[in-house]
């Protein structure tokens, strides 16, 4: 027991290091961007060479990434305090499909949202979970980038005291021999992704009390789990 609270006390420190760092790496990181900027601008004011615009862009993008491993690690050290409010869920999923709808069209994917008609309030924290759907809706993207395909949001439920938020994509599917190593944070199949999207999807669901379920059939259907509101409930808060 010493030994585990020894080593639980270490993996703080390192946590609190590294969230630390993180977070004073994200200004100089977004100054540096920034200032890049408007280099970019001068610099096309003058000249439309490749051969000066070309790198200005290629170290925007690797900022970009570099900002976008800082936010969602950022994310990942901070623990997780929910701010929750009664809103209305089909809505939500609704917003997140019309958000990322064009993204997808872009790779000759059509995401759709297929909701119940009538609304149903949830009490959680919004935000977070429009984070965990985006990043799941993201990684659908992701698998269907290079052949096009569908995406399909949608409501399970509330059946057993449960209900589901699911993404189903018609990709290739996880392999049977990492599809348990999806949580894991920092694995990664992508050459450029972080592995810690569904590490962070994984500990804000379950601060809601939900699970993530994985099914993978033909494509793959990623079941958000969470404890169905009591019925009867409120009104959504005013937004
Ligand atoms: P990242 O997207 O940065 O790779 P994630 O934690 O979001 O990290 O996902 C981890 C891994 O899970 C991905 O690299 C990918 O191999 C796999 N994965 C997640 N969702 C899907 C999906 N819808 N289709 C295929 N593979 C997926
Ligand atoms: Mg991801």
């Amino acid at each position: 027991f010493a030994r585990r609270a020894r080593i639980a006390e270490k993996l703080a420190a390192i946590g609190e290091l590294s969230g630390g760092l993180a977070h004073e790496i994200r200004s100089p990181l977004n100054g540096a961007s920034l200032q890049l900027q408007l280099l970019e601008r001068r610099i096309s004011r003058v000249s439309s060479d490749p051969a000066l615009l070309g790198p200005i862009e290629m170290v925007q993008s690797e900022l970009n990434r570099l900002s976008h491993l800082v936010e969602d690690f950022l994310s990942f050290a901070r623990p997780v305090e929910l701010d929750l409010h009664r809103f209305d869920l089909p809505t939500l999923l609704a917003q997140v499909a019309e958000l990322l709808a064009p993204e997808a069209a872009t790779h000759g994917i059509e995401l759709r949202a297929e909701l119940p008609g009538a609304g149903l309030v949830y009490e959680g924290d919004r935000h977070k979970l429009q984070q965990v759907l985006i990043n799941v809706v993201r990684n659908a993207i992701e698998a269907l980038e290079h052949t096009g395909g569908d995406i399909v949001v949608s409501l399970v439920g509330p059946e057993d005291g449960m209900l589901a938020l699911r993404v189903t994509d018609d990709g290739p599917g996880i392999p049977e021999d990492i599809r348990s190593r999806v949580f894991e944070p920092f694995f990664s199949t992508k050459a450029m992704g972080t592995g810690l999207g569904m590490a962070i999807c994984h500990a804000l669901v379950q601060r809601h009390g939900g699970a993530i379920h994985i099914r993978c059939d033909g494509g793959t259907e990623v079941d958000i789990l969470l404890p169905a509101p009591v019925a009867g409930d409120a009104a959504p808060d005013r937004a």
